[in-house]
C-alpha cells in the first residue's frame, strides 16, 4: 500500500452507508477511498429487515438487479398480545411502487454496492484496513485519517472525512462531537431455524405475552430469524441456566417451534446478542469532517430502519458533497453542505426515533390494566383504517411520498462523469 493516499473524500467504514456514499459520489466523479477494518463482508443478523422506501431506494440505484435471490417480501405482519390476534397489516393494500418490507441479508447488499462502485475509476476500497485516527490542518481542520499500525501505517489526506463506522463510533470522541446513549431497558436475543411448512414465508409475527416480546420474521435462505428481548444485561444470567433457558423461552412466545428449537439450538453459539440504545448526537459535523448512519443516529432494531437511514444519509450528502467540492473555496462550502445535511436528514431520524421509543414503551408494559390497555390501543388502530395507513406511512412510506408529492428532491441517478480535476488539499500538521 501507498504510504499516503491524497483524496477529495476518505469514508470510515464499508457498511451500508460508507459504501453508498462512496459510489454515490464515484458516479459524480468525485475521487474516494473507503476503509474498511474487516476483509470481508460477513456479518449475520444485520441489517435484514429493509423498510420499502430503502427497497424504492435501492431500485432507484440499479442496484436491485445484483439482488435477485436475495430478497423475500413480507406482504403481511401479525400482532398478538396475549395469545389473541390483534393487529395485522396487509402491505398489499398500500399503493407504494415499494410496499413491501422485504428481507435482505446485509452481506449480498455490501457485496453489491461494493461491485457497483468497484466498476469506477474514482472508486477505492481498503479492505482489512482500519482507520486509527484523525489527522489536522495547522487550523485544527480534520485533513484526513490515519490507518494502520506499525511499518503498515499509512495516511489518506482528504477535503472531507466521512466517519460510517457504525453504532460505537470512537471518531465521535476524536471529532470532539458530543453524544448521548439512550439506553432502553431490554437486550435482544436472536437466532435462526430452518422455515417450517406450517409458515407462511410473507408474514412476519410480533407476539407479546405481558412484558415479554418476540419477533418472528422468514427469512432468506428458507429460514425463520427469531427474537426475543432479555432484560437489560441479563444475557449472562441466562446463559447460566443452560440453552434450555432459551428453549422454555420459545415454549412461552412460539410454542410451534419448541422441537424445531431443541434440535437446532443446542448451544449458545447458535445466537446473537443486541445491545439495544438509540444514540442522539446534537452536531454530526465539525470542520472537515461528518458523521453518516449509525455513527450520527444509531436506532433501535424495532421495525428494522437503521440500513433505511444510512442509505437515505448517503444519498442525500454525495450530491451536497460533489457539488461543494467544485466551488473555488471547497474547504467553508463543504462545512456549510454537511451542516445543510443534517438540518435536511434530522427531521426524519426523529420521527422515526420518535415511533420506535413508543413501540418500546408499549413493548415492555406488563400487569393486566396497562397490558389491557396495550390490547385496547391495537384493537382500535386495526379497525380504524385511516390511522393505520398513516402510521405506516410514517414508518415505511414516507421517503416515497416525499419524492413522489415533489416535498423532497433527490438527485438519484447521475451517469458517471470522468475524474475530476484535484481539489486543494489542506495542509497536514506534522
Ligand atoms: C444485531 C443487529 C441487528 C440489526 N437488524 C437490523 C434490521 O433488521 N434492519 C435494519 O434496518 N437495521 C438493523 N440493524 C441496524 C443496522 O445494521 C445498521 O443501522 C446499519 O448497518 C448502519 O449502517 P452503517 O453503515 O451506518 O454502519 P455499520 O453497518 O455498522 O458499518 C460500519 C462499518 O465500519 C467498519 N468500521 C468500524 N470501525 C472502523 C475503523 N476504525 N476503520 C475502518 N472501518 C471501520 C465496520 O467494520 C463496519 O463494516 C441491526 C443491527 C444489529 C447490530
Amino acid at each position: 500500500l501507498d504510504a499516503r493516499w491524497d483524496t477529495e473524500v476518505c469514508v470510515i467504514g464499508a457498511g451500508p452507508a460508507g459504501l453508498t456514499l462512496g459510489l454515490e459520489l464515484a458516479k459524480r466523479g468525485r475521487r474516494v477511498v473507503v476503509l474498511e477494518q474487516k476483509a470481508g463482508f460477513e456479518r449475520s443478523f444485520r441489517g435484514e429487515a429493509m423498510s420499502p422506501d430503502a427497497i424504492w431506494l435501492l431500485d432507484q440505484l440499479g442496484l436491485l438487479g445484483r439482488l435477485r435471490g436475495q430478497l423475500l417480501e413480507t406482504r403481511r405482519m401479525e400482532v398478538c398480545d396475549g395469545g389473541r390476534l390483534v393487529l395485522t397489516a396487509d402491505f398489499s393494500r398500500y399503493d407504494w411502487p415499494s410496499r413491501y418490507p422485504t428481507e435482505l441479508p446485509q452481506p449480498p447488499l455490501l457485496a453489491a454496492l461494493a461491485e457497483a462502485a468497484a466498476q469506477l475509476p474514482q472508486f477505492t476500497l481498503l479492505r482489512g484496513e482500519a482507520a486509527t485516527g484523525l489527522m489536522r490542518d495547522g487550523g485544527g481542520r480534520v485533513a484526513g485519517v490515519r490507518c494502520g499500525t506499525g511499518a503498515d501505517a499509512f495516511e489518506v489526506r482528504a477535503a472531507l472525512t466521512v466517519v460510517a463506522d457504525g453504532r460505537f463510533s470512537p471518531f465521535r470522541e476524536q471529532a470532539g462531537l458530543a453524544w448521548r446513549k439512550i439506553p432502553l431497558g431490554r437486550d435482544f436475543v436472536w437466532f435462526k431455524l430452518p422455515l417450517p411448512d406450517s409458515f407462511d414465508p410473507h408474514t412476519y409475527h410480533v407476539r407479546l405475552i405481558g412484558g415479554a416480546h418476540g419477533v418472528l420474521m422468514p427469512t432468506v435462505p428458507d429460514q425463520i430469524r427469531i427474537g426475543f428481548n432479555i432484560p437489560k444485561g441479563e444475557l449472562r444470567a441466562l446463559r447460566r441456566d443452560g440453552i434450555a433457558a432459551l428453549h422454555g423461552r420459545v415454549d412461552e412466545l412460539a410454542p410451534e417451534l419448541g422441537d424445531s428449537v431443541r434440535t437446532h439450538v443446542r448451544d449458545w453459539s447458535s445466537t446473537a446478542m443486541l445491545d439495544i440504545f438509540t444514540t442522539v448526537v446534537p452536531q454530526w459535523s465539525a470542520p472537515g469532517l461528518v458523521l453518516i448512519g449509525d455513527a450520527a443516529h444509531t436506532l433501535t432494531p424495532i421495525l428494522g430502519l437503521g440500513v433505511h437511514h444510512a442509505l437515505i444519509d448517503a444519498v442525500v450528502l454525495a450530491p451536497m458533497v460533489a457539488e461543494a467540492l467544485d466551488r473555488p473555496a471547497p474547504s467553508p462550502a463543504l462545512d456549510v453542505a454537511t451542516q445543510a445535511f443534517q438540518r435536511r436528514r434530522e427531521p426524519s431520524v426523529a420521527l422515526s426515533r420518535g415511533v420506535q421509543l413508543r413501540q418500546e414503551r408499549a413493548f415492555k408494559l406488563a400487569g393486566p390494566v396497562p397490558v389491557a390497555l396495550r390490547t385496547a390501543a391495537y384493537r382500535l388502530i386495526d379497525r380504524a383504517a385511516p390511522v393505520k395507513a398513516r402510521l405506516m406511512t410514517d414508518i415505511y412510506y414516507s421517503l416515497q411520498q416525499a419524492v413522489l408529492t415533489g416535498r423532497e428532491h433527490l438527485d438519484l441517478s447521475p451517469s458517471p462523469v470522468p475524474p475530476h480535476r484535484t481539489t486543494e488539499l489542506p495542509e497536514v500538521a506534522a
